[in-house]
C-alpha cells in the first residue's frame, strides 16, 4: 500500500498535541509530501508510540523533523525531557523494559511501546536509533527506505 507518511505524521501530531495540550512542532524538510510503501496503521502506531513517549517523558515543546537523507527517509522525534543513561539506552527496545524511576512509574505503561515500534520499523526494512543525555532530552530517529 502506498501511504503518505507526511500526512500520517501530521495526524499523529494533531491527536497528541490535543491530548497533551502540548506544542508539537513539525519541520517537514522536504519540498513535497513523502509517499512510501507501508502498512498505514502500523506506521501510524510506530510514530504514535515515539511522539506519545516524548510527551509523556518531557514537559516542553516536542519537535518532529522529517528529512530526505540520500535514498532514506529520516524522522526525528525530539524532546527536552528527562533523557536516558547509556545503560538504559541499551535496554530501551526490550519488551517490558521500563526505566526504574518514580517518574516513569507514575507515567504508567507496560514497557512494550518501544519494542512494538522497533518491530514495526524493522518489518518495513528500517531502523530506530536513539540519542540521549540524562536531563537534556532524547532524540529517537526512524529511518526508512524510500
Ligand atoms: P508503554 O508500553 O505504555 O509505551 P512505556 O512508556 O513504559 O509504556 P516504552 O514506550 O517501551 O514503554 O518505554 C520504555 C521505557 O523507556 C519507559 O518506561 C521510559 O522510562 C523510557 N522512555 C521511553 N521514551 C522516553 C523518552 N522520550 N524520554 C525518556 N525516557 C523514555
Amino acid at each position: 500500500e502506498q501511504v503518505n507518511i507526511s500526512q500520517i505524521v501530521r495526524d499523529v501530531i494533531r491527536s497528541l498535541s490535543t491530548a497533551y495540550q502540548r506544542e508539537i512542532k513539525f519541520y517537514h524538510e522536504t519540498e513535497q509530501d513523502i509517499t512510501i510503501s507501508a502498512d498505514r496503521s502500523k506506521m501510524h502506531q510506530a510514530l504514535y508510540i515515539l511522539v506519545d513517549n516524548a510527551c509523556k517523558y518531557s514537559e516542553d515543546t516536542v519537535i518532529v523533523r522529517m528529512q530526505d537523507i540520500q535514498d532514506q527517509l529520516a524522522i526525528d522525534v525530539i524532546d527536552k525531557g528527562e533523557g536516558l543513561s547509556e545503560a538504559e539506552q541499551q535496554h530501551i527496545f526490550d519488551r517490558f523494559y521500563r526505566v526504574d524511576k518514580a517518574r516513569s512509574r507514575k507515567a504508567g505503561g507496560t514497557g512494550l511501546g518501544l519494542a512494538i515500534c522497533h518491530g514495526i520499523v524493522q518489518l518495513h526494512g528500517g531502523k530506530v536509533h536513539i540519542e540521549s543525555q540524562m536531563n537534556q532530552g532524547s532524540t529517537f530517529t526512524i529511518t526508512l527506505p524510500k
